[in-house]
């Protein structure tokens, strides 16, 4: 397994599959145990991501990571965390249906690798791709949706919390409910309270 995986990531880390590899600064892989039983997946990497090369970092990550350190996960122990694209869209925009299609295959063989007993979707772009087309984050997050024997659950994108704070204690719950999901299905993982 860590063959592979160490693998992947230096391939990837070249990678010059489409046209967001003229703007990037660095390739964001992931950031996490590839051994965890859960996976969050997000979209793309932003500014802060692009020149740190780890997903997850501004002030969405930093709420990102209390809310998992409060439910004992976090990306130094107990989850992985990617994006479906691997380079940051200049201005933030929307990665283009080609470049999502030219990353794909990076994210498919961490699942593979990784095999994840649950997916965890950062938003709603995260969630049509992997739970459905017609997924509706406000009526539909902190469900679990089993496909092929993973559980998947699409939660609120920290970034469209910090917009909205209100949402936070209803976004909280979603932690919490994926908490005790971990405890009942997920039997290599130990919830970590550092
Ligand atoms: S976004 Fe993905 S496909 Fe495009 S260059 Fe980066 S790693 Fe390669």
């Amino acid at each position: 397994m860590e063959q592979n995986w160490n693998g992947l990531k230096s391939q990837c880390m070249h990678c010059r599959a489409c046209g967001l590899c003229e703007t990037r600064h660095n390739v964001v892989f992931g950031v996490g145990n590839p051994q965890a039983e859960v996976l969050f997946i997000g979209e793309g990497p932003g500014e802060n991501e692009d020149l740190q090369g780890e997903p997850f970092v501004g002030r969405a990550g930093k709420l990102l990571d209390l809310m998992l350190e409060a439910v004992g996960l976090s990306r130094k122990h107990n989850i992985y965390i990617a994006n479906m694209v691997k380079c940051r869209p200049p201005q933030n925009r929307d990665p283009l249906p080609e470049e999502q299609e030219a990353c794909a295959h990076w994210l498919a063989e961490q699942i593979r690798l990784i095999s994840p007993k649950i997916v965890v979707c950062l938003g709603r772009i995260a969630a049509f791709h992997f739970i459905s087309p017609d997924f509706k984050v406000t009526r539909q997050h902190g469900e679990f949706i089993e496909k092929d024997g993973i559980l998947y659950m699409g939660m609120f994108h920290p970034a469209a919390i910090l917009r909205n704070p209100n949402q936070k204690p209803v976004a909280f719950d979603d932690f919490v409910t994926l908490r005790d999901k971990v405890q009942e299905i997920c039997t290599h993982t130990t919830l970590t309270f550092d």
